[in-house]
């Protein structure tokens, strides 16, 4: 058996995590909490140079045409560097969006300008209700002689103020799977209004969206009217997959920061390291981790080759990894003692970003419930 990674996937590994060191390190990170969009124009620029914008895209439309597998990879150094910004809600769910359900024209349009780093797109899904499933989905989108118009309001909508282009989850008949209607919305429609929210990971900002009367054209619907719910439950998955990979890679640096600090810090003469309860605590940390890099690997994987594997693995990724990433983080900040509680030291990037981690998408019990029904349990 080979559970390694390919040479390509090596590479971009290799390159994703030198790039990432020198062009956002924490300073950057630290600099971008206090932005108020909270997103750096010049280092989306530069990732879409290095092709990772339109990684998932097409040749045809510029990008690099590759899988769910190479971009887990991708996110897993994007979460160790806690990189800021709307990268997993334009260039992997707006992607896919587009991708798999797009209209050519929808495509042309879109997919050359998000790989080139020259658009940026955002899914607005949730509502107040906070729910998952199609019936949580109740914004209206009304059908008129030239085409739709939208009211209502979605919740928790990410980077939406940097966002050219919302796909938007909305209900056009019905209340359940069946009605479900996905649309393209450009930011700047009439009647789109957007607030900021509140919220402890600066890192992954949103925003509440309001629809008054945003009126769009036919050509506006992605995928077929009614029948939406089916691409949404695969960006649903593509979500869960990619905070994994996230995760995964926010909470190997957690562990990497813990035990780099307890060989440095000594007390009673030595390093806090050679203490048998800060050994064990990050032996239990690496063994956390571990096996869960097979299962974020396994769900990318089966997101583009396992059709009827796909989403039972996104939900056990999902479920494992919030619990770890939250669980890590943790233990990292009580292996720092009182430094590690403070604004000062890097570490609460990482422990606030496994909080939003951890309930986006759906928390650990949500996942181990789906897990369940879909075992038949
Ligand atoms: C919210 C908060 C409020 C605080 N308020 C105050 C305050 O008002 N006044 C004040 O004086 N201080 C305050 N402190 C500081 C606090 O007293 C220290 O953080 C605490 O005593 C731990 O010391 P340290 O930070 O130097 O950690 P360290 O001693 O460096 O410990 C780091 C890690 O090593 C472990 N460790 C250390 N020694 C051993 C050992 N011998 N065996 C096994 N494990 C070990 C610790 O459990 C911890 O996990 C506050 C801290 C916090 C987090």
């Amino acid at each position: 058996m080979d559970f390694s990674l390919s040479a390509e996937q090596e590479l971009l590994q290799n390159t994703a995590r030198e790039f990432l060191s020198q062009e956002c390190p924490p300073g950057l990170v630290r600099e971008l909490y206090d932005d108020p969009k909270g997103f750096s124009p010049e280092l989306h620029r530069k990732t879409a140079e290095l092709g990772w914008t339109g990684l998932l895209i097409p040749e045809a439309h510029g990008g690099l045409g590759l899988g769910m597998l190479d971009m887990a990879v991708l996110l897993e150094e994007i979460g160790r560097a806690v990189v800021p910004g709307p990268f997993v809600f334009s260039s992997v769910l707006t992607t896919l969006g587009l991708v798999q359900a797009g209209s050519p024209a929808q495509r042309e349009t879109w997919l050359p300008r998000l790989a080139a780093g020259q658009a940026i797109g955002t899914l607005a899904f949730l509502e107040a209700d906070d729910r998952l499933d199609a019936r949580g989905v109740r914004l209206k989108a009304k059908k008129t002689k030239h085409g739709y118009v939208l009211s209502g309001t979605k919740m928790f909508v990410p980077f939406a103020e940097v966002a050219d282009v919302l796909l938007v989850v909305a209900r056009t008949s019905g209340k359940a799977e069946q009605g479900v209607s996905l649309f393209l919305v450009e930011r700047q429609a009439p009647g789109l209004s957007l607030t900021p929210l509140d919220i402890v990971d600066q890192t992954r900002r949103v925003y509440r969206a309001e629809f008054q009367q945003v009126a769009v054209p036919k050509t506006a619907l992605v995928g077929k009217k009614d029948k939406g719910w089916k691409i949404v439950a695969r960006l649903l998955d593509a979500a869960c997959v990619a905070l994994a990979a996230d995760s995964l890679g926010g909470a190997q640096k957690a562990l990497d920061l813990a035990v780099e600090y307890t060989k440095t810090r000594t007390q009673f003469n030595r390093p806090i390291a050679s203490f048998q309860a800060l050994k064990h605590m990050a032996a239990e940390m690496a063994s956390d981790i571990e096996p869960a890099r097979s299962l974020v690997w396994y769900a990318a994987y089966a997101f583009d080759a396992l059709p009827a594997e796909a989403s039972r693995a996104a939900a056990l990724a999902k479920a494992r990894l919030s619990d770890v990433y939250a669980r890590t983080t943790n233990r990292a900040v009580q292996m720092h003692g009182g430094i590690g509680f403070t604004w000062e030291h890097d570490m609460h990037f990482w422990f606030k970003r496994a909080k939003w981690n951890e309930f986006a998408f759906g928390d650990a019990t949500y996942h181990r419930e789906r897990l369940a029904q879909l075992e038949g349990f």
